[in-house]
């Protein structure tokens, strides 16, 4: 049986996790916050893990004092985090943190020999060939339960050599503005933003997805866990969100991986990899569907997206710069303080003025995406 540690369980993903959780019975060992702690009760109650971890420190402190009748260990900040990475108890770590807080606990989980469920792009974004290395240095899996590259992932099982793969085909949902051109985006609010067509998400996702911005970490995400260049990775829009990538070949043959949008079952292939089981999701009626959509994405539009192939095929540390800067401004764009476009002008405007290095280490990464926010800090 798998022991789990969920990093993030009070998000979409943790949550869907937990109901994977329920449905194969399997044993949580740690489970961690960012400071929604009244979930967390609920869940460290029902699941018993040995260690609970409240990012935010006062929270933690207030969890410890409720849950002080059971067993469970609480921890907070990013000791924490690490800790309930590398915990000898737990054989895989499910990193669904949002943003690149989650880049230390996932080496952390790599040099303790754990396999790893990454929902959490912003630090194979960012990290880069650092996480990737801690993986392979470590021989432990890296497992993708986003929607897109488990897709790929499970379309590339049984292929005989790497060498066969031609091009990644990654679809997008194109967002709430999708069909929009920049005029018509001028004005645009948060609520309107977080009107997500096909996919409930957490709410700094769902604006990546609006901006497209999403799309573009998939395909820096992308080409880091497959090992392609940007220049062999096409986007598609895909409206329905039934296909969920591609893989193109040598000989031309395409495969895809379809099924109805539910983020559960990519959460339940990455823990049961290589085996498959029963699910609760809904099966797939495509007549019910009738006919399904693609179009060319808008890379003039969507600055973001163009933004994360610029920095994609910089290398270095571009990709954690153009994260940084992201992150940053979707917060201020949820906050109310800049406007829709800025997001992607302030992406673009990092990656193109701050000096790009090539990181050597963790520190190298975390002041590249310092920089990126001093930037976007001082540009609005
Ligand atoms: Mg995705």
């Amino acid at each position: 049986m798998t022991r789990l540690s969920i990093l993030g369980s009070t998000g979409s993903i943790g949550t869907q996790t937990l109901d994977v959780v329920d449905k194969l019975g399997l044993e949580v060992s740690a489970l961690t916050a960012a400071g929604n702690i009244e979930l967390l009760e609920q869940q460290v109650r029902k699941y018993k893990p040995a260690l609970a971890v409240v990012f935010d420190e006062e929270k933690a402190k207030e969890l410890k004092l409720n849950i002080s009748d059971t067993e469970t260990k609480v921890l907070c900040g990013m000791d924490g985090l690490i800790e309930a990475a590398q915990l000898p108890r737990a054989d895989l770590v499910l990193n669904s943190v949002v943003g690149m807080v989650g880049l230390k606990p996932t080496i952390a989980a790599a040099k303790a020999k754990k396999n790893i469920a990454l929902a959490n792009k912003e630090t194979l974004v960012a990290g880069g060939d650092l996480v990737t290395d801690a993986v392979r240095e470590n021989g432990v899996k890296l497992l993708p339960v986003d929607s897109e590259h488990s897709a790929i992932f499970q379309c590339l099982q049984g292929i005989p050599d790497k060498k066969v793969l031609k091009k990644l085909i990654l679809t997008a949902s194109g967002g709430p503005f999708f069909g929009k051109k920049t005029g018509e985006l001028k004005d645009v609010t948060v609520e309107q933003a977080l009107n997500h067509p096909n996919w409930s998400m957490g709410a700094k996702i769902t604006i990546d997805s609006a901006t497209m911005m999403n799309k573009g970490l998939e395909i820096i995400e992308a080409g880091r866990l497959f090992d392609v260049t940007g220049d062999n990775i096409d986007v598609v829009v895909h409206r329905e969100s039934v296909v969920h990538s591609l893989v193109e070949f040598t000989d031309n043959s395409v495969l895809a991986q379809l099924g109805v949008p539910d983020m559960r079952i990519p959460i339940q292939y990455a823990i049961t990899y290589p085996m498959r089981y029963e699910s609760p999701v809904e099966e797939l009626n495509l007549a019910k569907f009738g006919s399904l959509s693609f179009f060319e994405p808008d890379y003039d539009t969507f600055e973001c997206l163009r933004a994360c192939k610029k920095a994609f095929s910089m290398g270095g540390a571009a990709t954690a710069i153009a994260n940084g800067a992201n992150e940053e401004a979707n917060l201020l764009f949820r906050q109310g303080k800049i406007k829709f476009l800025e997001i992607g002008e302030l992406v673009m405007g990092a990656v193109d003025n701050i000096a790009n290095f090539t990181p050597k280490c963790v520190e190298d990464i975390l002041e590249a995406d310092a920089a990126a926010r001093r930037y976007v800090k001082e540009h609005i």
